[in-house]
C-alpha cells in the first residue's frame, strides 16, 4: 500500500491534525445518530495514547463559506467528549491565533476540536493559502474521513501534501475492504446494483462490466434492462430514453465476459404501497396496468446461486421497493444468503452507498456482512473507478 497509517507516524508529542466527517443528524442542537462520531474514536484514541494531540478538522452542513451558528461544531461538544472519554476544547476557528491558542494549550488526555472548515470559502475551493494556514498549526495530518476523500477541498486534499500524512483508522479500514473487494479480489468477484435508475449509477456499471465477472442488476434499473430487451413492463418505474444504454452496457459485458443477471420472474402491483395486492409473473408476463415492485423468488434464486459461486461480492442498492413491504423479500432474501456465506468465511462482502445500509441493517444482514461502508457519495465514486482526491493525497513518498 503506497500511503502510510498511524503505525508509520511517529505521533509522541506531536499536533496531528486530524480530518474526521462527523457531519452527524442534530435535531434542536442534539446529537440524534452518533455512529460518526463513534467510528472516529479508535483514530482519536490511537494519538491519545502515543502521546499526540489530537487536533480535529471537519465540515459540518452547506455554509458555503460564511459563520452559521446553526452550523458550529460547538454543539458536538458534549458527545465527542462522551464517546472519546477524553476533554474537548473547542476553537472559534480552524486557523489562526484562536486556534492556535487551544492547541498550544492542549493537555494530556485532551482533543481540540477546530471549527467548521466549511465557514471559510478557501475550504471547498482547495485554497493553497488556507491549507497553509491549516497546516501551520500541526506537525502530523491524519485523514480518517474517506466518506468527504471524493472531494478536493483544503482540509482533506491540499493540507495532506504540506504535512507527514497518513490515514486514520477508519479510512484505512475503508481502503483495504475497498482494495479486497475491486483492486486484487478473490475471484470469481461478484457485483449486486439495484436501485432507482440506470441513469444515476452509469458510470458505475460502465467500471464494474469491465471489472467484475458477474453482475446482478436488480430494482428499478432492471426495468429498463429488460424495457431495452423488448420486454413490456406496464406501468413500472422505467427510463425508456435510457434503452440504447442499457444495450450498450450489456454488449460491453457480453464482450468483458461478464455475466448479466436481469431477473427472470417480479412481483406485480398496481398501487405502490405496503400491503398492496400482488402476484408473482416471469417477466415477460408484467400485465399492461401493473408495475415491478420486486424480484420474484425463481430470480432469487437465481441470486442465491450467484453469491454460492462467488468469492467476493460488492453490492449497491436494493433489489427491489424495499422500504414497503412485502417488496423488501427479495432483498431480504438475498442480503440474508450473503451474510450467511460470508459469516461462514466463504464470501468476502462489501456493501455501501445511499440506500444500500439501511437495506441491508432491515434485512438483519448488515452485522454478518464483511465491510458496510457508510461513505455514500465516496463509496460510489470508488465504485466508479474515480480516483478520490483525498486517498491520492496521502500516496506520497
Ligand atoms: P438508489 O438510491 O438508486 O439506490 O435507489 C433506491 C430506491 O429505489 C429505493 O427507494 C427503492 O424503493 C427504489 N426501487 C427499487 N426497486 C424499485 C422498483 N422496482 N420500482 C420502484 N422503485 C424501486
Amino acid at each position: 500500500m503506497a500511503w502510510k497509517t498511524l503505525d508509520d507516524m511517529d505521533l509522541d508529542g506531536k499536533r496531528v491534525l486530524t480530518r474526521v466527517d462527523i457531519n452527524v443528524p442534530v435535531e434542536d442542537g442534539k446529537v440524534t445518530d452518533a455512529t460518526r462520531i463513534e467510528r472516529i474514536a479508535a483514530t482519536v484514541q490511537d494519538i491519545l495514547s502515543r502521546g499526540g494531540k489530537p487536533v480535529l478538522l471537519a465540515h459540518f452542513g452547506r455554509p458555503k463559506g460564511t459563520r452559521r451558528e446553526d452550523m458550529s461544531l460547538k454543539m458536538l461538544v458534549p458527545t465527542l467528549r462522551d464517546v472519546m472519554g477524553a476533554e474537548v476544547i473547542f476553537a472559534e476557528d480552524c486557523i489562526g491565533d484562536a486556534a492556535k491558542a487551544v492547541i498550544d494549550g492542549l493537555g494530556e488526555n485532551q482533543i481540540a476540536l477546530l471549527e467548521n472548515t466549511r465557514f471559510h470559502a478557501g475550504e471547498e475551493k482547495n485554497d493553497p493559502e488556507l491549507a497553509q494556514q491549516m497546516a501551520a498549526l500541526g506537525d502530523v495530518y491524519c485523514n480518517d474521513a474517506f466518506s468527504a476523500a471524493h472531494r478536493a477541498h483544503a482540509s482533506t486534499e491540499g493540507l495532506a501534501r504540506l504535512l507527514p500524512a497518513c490515514a486514520g483508522r477508519l479510512m484505512q479500514g475503508e481502503l483495504q475492504a475497498l482494495e479486497s473487494a475491486l483492486g486484487s479480489p478473490e475471484r470469481p468477484v461478484l457485483a449486486v446494483v439495484g436501485g432507482a435508475k440506470v441513469s444515476t449509477k452509469l458510470d458505475l456499471l460502465g467500471n464494474l462490466v469491465e471489472k467484475v465477472d458477474m453482475l446482478v442488476i436488480g430494482g428499478g434499473m432492471a426495468n429498463t434492462f429488460l424495457a431495452a430487451q423488448g420486454i413490456d413492463v406496464g406501468k413500472s418505474l422505467c427510463e425508456h430514453d435510457m434503452a440504447d444504454t442499457a444495450r450498450a452496457i450489456a454488449e460491453k459485458a457480453v464482450q468483458t465476459g461478464c455475466a448479466l443477471l436481469l431477473p427472470r420472474d417480479v412481483v406485480v402491483a398496481r398501487e405502490f404501497k405496503a400491503g398492496a395486492a400482488n402476484e408473482v409473473v416471469m417477466v415477460e408476463d408484467c400485465p399492461a396496468d401493473a408495475m415491478i415492485l420486486d424480484a420474484g423468488p425463481d430470480s432469487v434464486a437465481h441470486v442465491a446461486q450467484a453469491i454460492d459461486s462467488a468469492k467476493t461480492l460488492i453490492w449497491n442498492g436494493p433489489l427491489g421497493a424495499f422500504e414497503i413491504e412485502p417488496f423488501d423479500a427479495a432483498t431480504n432474501a438475498a442480503a440474508k444468503h450473503a451474510a450467511t456465506r460470508s459469516s461462514h468465511g466463504q464470501l468476502v462482502s462489501v456493501a455501501g452507498g445511499g440506500d444500500t445500509v439501511a437495506a441491508l441493517k432491515k434485512a438483519g444482514a448488515a452485522d454478518d456482512f464483511s465491510y458496510i461502508s457508510t461513505a455514500g457519495g465516496a463509496f460510489l465514486e470508488w465504485m466508479e473507478g474515480k480516483t478520490l482526491p483525498g486517498v491520492a493525497a496521502l500516496h506520497q513518498d
